[in-house]
């Protein structure tokens, strides 16, 4: 397994890999690395020649506000993990590289890019956007995996790929779970253990949300999760909402298949999930 750090070092080598037949994998993350990043890496390792997982914390998709300083960032222990999973590259560029002083190109995916996270995050996914055009440039990938878990971003990333015409195939990945249900992320680590008792209760209630969607009035079936959501202590709903999953446009009572995503705040630390719905043929209840 090779580190690069270097954006050009990077693409040369990318290239090269092209050039000789290779199919590469990208992974691109934040770091941090758990088991939702590691079942990524596995489909990667499976699926292409090459894995490239990349590591950044990008700094233009956390708002002022935000966690970007106290992002956990355990390079040492993130490199053994790719090395042990069978990752060929890890990509750790420096800030100034990726964006240096004078940067001045972004991507935006209008509409989708403003809803969900966007409402509450802006320039949020504009950040997203911009560093994964960059990285399916630098890397070259044929296939790039992107978890269920941020399902706004791996739509936005899907549609960008589409209007820029990139080669790179996304993968969209299931969400990895503690046995309690918590979606895994990063992001967990700065739950207490009280807090983190109160957090699993968001994937309960989610995946009961699901069940009763099969059959039931989809406005009743969220009015009954978001009085849920309500009830965990320490909580804040960012929003609440279901949506179809083709372009998470608000889901309506023809929706057939449709996203329940959820922000909800547990103390200081915003979580994020989500559950697929599916109606069932039956006749729905009143
Ligand atoms: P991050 O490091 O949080 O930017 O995430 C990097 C990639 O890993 C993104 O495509 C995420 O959707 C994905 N990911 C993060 N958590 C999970 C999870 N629990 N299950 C599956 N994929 C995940």
């Amino acid at each position: 397994m090779k580190v690069i750090k270097n954006t050009l070092q990077m693409q040369k080598i990318a290239l090269k890999h092209l050039k000789d037949g290779d199919e590469i994998g990208l992974v691109p993350t934040m770091g941090a690395l758990h088991e939702g990043h590691i079942s990524l890496i596995a489909k990667s390792v499976k699926n292409d020649d090459i894995t490239i997982v990349s590591i950044f914390v990008n700094p233009t998709q956390f708002g002022p506000n935000e966690d970007y300083l106290k992002y956990p960032r355990p390079s040492e222990k993130d490199k053994g993990i790719c090395k042990k999973n069978h990752v060929d590259y890890v990509f750790m560029p420096l800030v100034n590289d990726v964006f240096p002083s004078d940067y001045k190109t972004f991507v935006e995916v209008k509409t989708l890019q403003d809803i969900l996270c966007g409402a509450f995050r802006p320039n949020h996914f504009r950040g997203v956007a911009t560093v994964v055009a960059k990285l399916f440039n630098i890397s070259c990938a044929d296939r790039a995996y992107f978890g269920m878990k941020d399902f706004q971003q791996l739509k936005i990333v899907e549609k960008m790929a589409k209007d820029l015409n990139f080669r790179t195939k996304i993968v969209p990945c299931s969400i990895a779970r503690e046995r309690n249900g918590l979606a895994l992320s990063s992001r967990n680590s700065y739950l207490s253990v009280d807090e983190k008792k109160m957090s699993m209760n968001i994937s309960r209630i989610l995946r009961e949300a699901a069940k009763d969607f099969r059959c039931r009035n989809f406005n009743s079936v969220k009015k009954d999760a978001v009085d849920k959501f309500k009830k965990i202590p320490g909580s804040k709903i960012d929003y609440a909402e279901i949506v179809n999953f083709d372009d998470l446009s608000p889901a309506d009572k023809n929706t057939k298949k449709a996203v329940f995503t959820v922000a909800i705040w547990i103390g200081k630390t915003r979580l994020i999930d989500n559950v697929v719905m599916i109606k069932s043929r039956r006749r729905v209840r009143k």
